[in-house]
């Protein structure tokens, strides 16, 4: 090969690389620019996964009025969650409601906010009457009777009780859930309180137990649907800045009438309204309430008739 033919060999070699550089760059803007999508859609393909998750399947949220106390039941695919199990009387009706009018045989995942008997009292009758999957609870004893029963029932029936850690998830049905906040060192058991996100589809639940201010402002929150308002709707609960984080669109409060704690404290009421949340209801006047999702929307229904305050 002559010197000549050489050099056009080389040119030629790289024309071809740089033409092959080329293609593979024009590709490689290409797929960037595929990935690059918009965040509205980005937030519409998370929506639609959301949807096609929990496509045909319907997420109920009971507010069980147990009077002044917190019991919520959530069911989703067969799969269930009960927060707390109102004072020790009430314990028999919410066990024998949802044994005999729900069909239910098994709590997946049964939660104790905290050691506190409207929220404790009745649990010892469902870790008795139920098959119990994964029992939470803070890792913060207490002297009093039902906390005692709660654990006495729990060892007789070898059922394991878990302190969660902040950040842990586990699935109900379709429904995932998140252990938000929780301090077993606490000194106020208040603030030991289990708080749970649940997502289902593109709605959000935020379940608070009895949690104060100090722990709504250890952390960042989520934008929520549906409050559980904390602690029967007292005022030193729910900031402003808090609710400005949430701006939850509807409100439940779980307390009893005439209350001896004035419960719901009327400032509580006017910051949620101008936060602007526009539906709040209160267990004392709704009974039982009833939050129907499937996903994109929620129904509320009152079940007025439906109390399990064994006090009354
Ligand atoms: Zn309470």
């Amino acid at each position: 090969m002559n010197n000549k033919n050489k050099i056009e060999l080389i040119l030629s070699i790289i024309v071809i690389i740089l033409v092959l550089v080329f293609v593979f760059l024009n590709k490689e803007t290409e797929f960037n620019l595929y990935e690059s999508e918009s965040e509205e859609q980005q937030l519409n393909n998370l929506e639609q996964e959301n949807d096609e998750l929990v496509e045909d399947s319907l997420l109920y949220v009971y507010f069980l009025d147990v009077g002044q106390g917190d019991c919520i039941f959530v069911q989703n695919e067969n799969e269930t969650m009960l927060i707390d199990a109102g004072n020790n009387p009430d314990g028999k009706y919410v066990s024998k409601y949802l044994r005999k009018e729900l069909g239910i045989k098994k709590i997946d995942y049964l939660i104790g906010t905290h050691a506190h008997e409207d929220h404790i009292g009745g649990t010892d009758i469902i870790i008795q009457d139920f098959d119990i999957g994964t029992f939470y609870m803070p890792n913060k004893t207490s002297e009093n009777k039902c906390y005692t029963d709660v654990i006495k029932y729990a060892k007789e029936k070898q059922i394991d009780i878990v302190s969660p850690n902040i950040g842990t998830r586990f699935n109900v049905g379709n429904a995932t859930c998140e252990i938000m906040t929780k301090n077993d060192d606490a000194e106020d058991y208040n603030e030991t309180s289990i708080v749970i996100e649940m997502n289902f589809g593109r709605q959000k639940f935020l379940f608070t137990g009895d949690m104060e201010t100090e722990n709504e402002e250890s952390r960042k929150w989520d934008d929520i649907d549906v409050l559980k308002v904390a602690h029967h709707g007292s005022t030193y609960s729910t900031s402003s800045k808090f609710l400005n984080e949430i701006r939850p669109e509807i409100a439940v409060i779980m307390c009893s009438k005439n209350n001896d704690y004035y419960y719901p404290h009327e400032k509580l009421i006017e910051r949620l309204e101008k936060s602007g949340c526009k539906d709040i209801y209160v267990t004392a006047d709704e009974g039982t309430i009833l939050i129907t999702s499937d996903g994109r929307k929620n129904t509320v229904k009152s079940l007025k008739e439906l109390s399990f305050d064994g006090n009354k």
